[in-house]
């Protein structure tokens, strides 16, 4: 697969060389086809992003098997997912994982999101329509948040609603080519570090929390 050479070559970026059969199990057994607008169906299974209508992206499938990777995703996690878009980083994380809550701040995304994973037969997956920099306290704290929108910087409440030994993965910076994925740990003690890595291309993360 053409990921696992993109994965390899991007080692020292991500701090994983390969990918865990069960990101690897989820790629393949997830239909992309299923999650764009009928006009872009011919290139589901490029290695590059597509538009996903609203003027939003999905990811090429590589950023979405290594950011679901840089979780160190396991069965029994709980997920929170900041920026719906079609459902299809949430589709992958639910295989890997036990829940997954996922944020979307356009409705129409949101609402045909919710649809498609139902129709798909996805019932792990719960979507909401607001404002993702605010977190979802009710179902916090989380094992693993995954934001897939470029933030100006890291938002506090994600970090605390990220339980002790969790994982963030979030794209950090203002331009759209000043981005780098940014992995927060948290350790037993509640002490939450950053690492810097992989340059990438997002659109905003759009908030009116500072
Ligand atoms: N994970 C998506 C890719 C989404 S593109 C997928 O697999 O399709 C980023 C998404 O983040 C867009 O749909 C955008 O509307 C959404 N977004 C931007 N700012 C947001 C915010 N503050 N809260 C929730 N969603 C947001």
């Amino acid at each position: 697969m053409e990921i696992d050479t993109d994965i390899r070559d991007t080692a020292r970026w991500l701090g994983v060389g390969r990918l865990d059969p069960a990101v690897r199990d989820a790629m393949n057994s997830v239909p992309r086809h299923e999650f764009v607008p009928r006009w872009e169906q011919p290139h589901s299974y490029e290695n590059r992003p597509l538009s996903i209508g609203q003027g939003q992206t999905i990811s090429q499938p590589y950023i979405v098997a290594a950011m679901t990777q840089m979780l160190r995703p396991r069965p029994d996690m709980r997920v929170l997912e900041i920026g719906t878009g079609c459902g299809y980083q949430a589709a992958v994380l639910a295989q890997c994982v036990a829940e997954v809550w996922s944020i979307e701040r356009i409705p129409e995304l949101a609402e045909a999101a919710a649809a498609r994973l139902k129709r798909l037969g996805y019932d792990n997956i719960h979507v909401k329509i607001a404002d993702g920099a605010l977190g979802w306290p009710e179902h916090a704290p989380y094992d693993g948040i995954l934001v897939t929108a470029a933030a100006a910087k890291i938002p506090g409440i994600l970090v605390d609603q990220l339980a002790p030994g969790g994982r963030m993965v979030i794209p950090v910076g203002v331009g759209r080519y000043e981005q780098v994925l940014t992995l927060v740990t948290k350790n037993a003690e509640g002490i939450a570090t950053e690492d810097r890595g992989l340059p990438v291309a997002f659109v905003p993360l759009i908030t009116d929390i500072a």
